[in-house]
């Protein structure tokens, strides 16, 4: 069982990253270089985010980590996961395609011009009964990164001075 569900997991992580060469080419131009792209089982109402870290030392960027995470509800969820997945991808990969050009990658109005340019949704795919349990997600979330910050400082001594985390949860 565990073979089973390891060999799905390697083969949804491989159809993601053909997805993201696909998309890549049909509305980005092939601009955008490889992220990390990852399913998570902890989106409820979000079906996708798109993540930067950026890692100052000195007053000075020395990394800037980007990924996009899909939400694993799609699997149970949705009618057609990877139509849905592949819409969810799209407008995640206009905010790293914003990013990318140096430009503000929020929902600004040239964000919105290239969505609408591609058919890519504005909202999440997600039904809205995946929603319900938000509230513990959150709080799961903070936890845990509240966890993880503890384990940081404690290891490494003035981690949390060296280190900024900017994240964007966006739908
Ligand atoms: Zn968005």
């Amino acid at each position: 069982m565990a073979k089973a569900n390891k060999k799905n997991n390697d083969e949804n992580q491989e159809r993601l990253i053909s997805l993201f060469w696909k998309l890549n080419a049909a509305a980005f131009g092939g601009v955008l270089p490889l992220i990390k792209l990852s399913f998570n089982g902890r989106l409820k109402s979000s079906g996708g985010v798109y993540k930067r870290k950026k890692f100052i030392k000195n007053g000075e960027t020395t990394d800037l980590q980007r990924s996009i995470e899909i939400s694993k509800a799609y699997f149970t969820h949705s009618a057609d996961p990877w139509k849905d997945i592949e819409d969810t991808l799209g407008h995640e990969l206009v905010h790293y395609w914003l990013d990318h050009l140096g430009k503000p990658y929020g929902h600004t109005p040239e964000f919105k011009q290239k969505l609408k340019a591609h058919g890519f949704s504005r909202y999440s795919r997600l039904p809205v009964r995946t929603t319900k349990r938000v509230r513990t997600t959150k709080r799961v979330r903070t936890t845990k990164r509240k966890q993880r910050r503890r384990t940081k400082s404690r290891g490494i001594p003035q981690a949390e001075a060296l280190l900024r985390l900017w994240r964007q949860w966006l739908t």
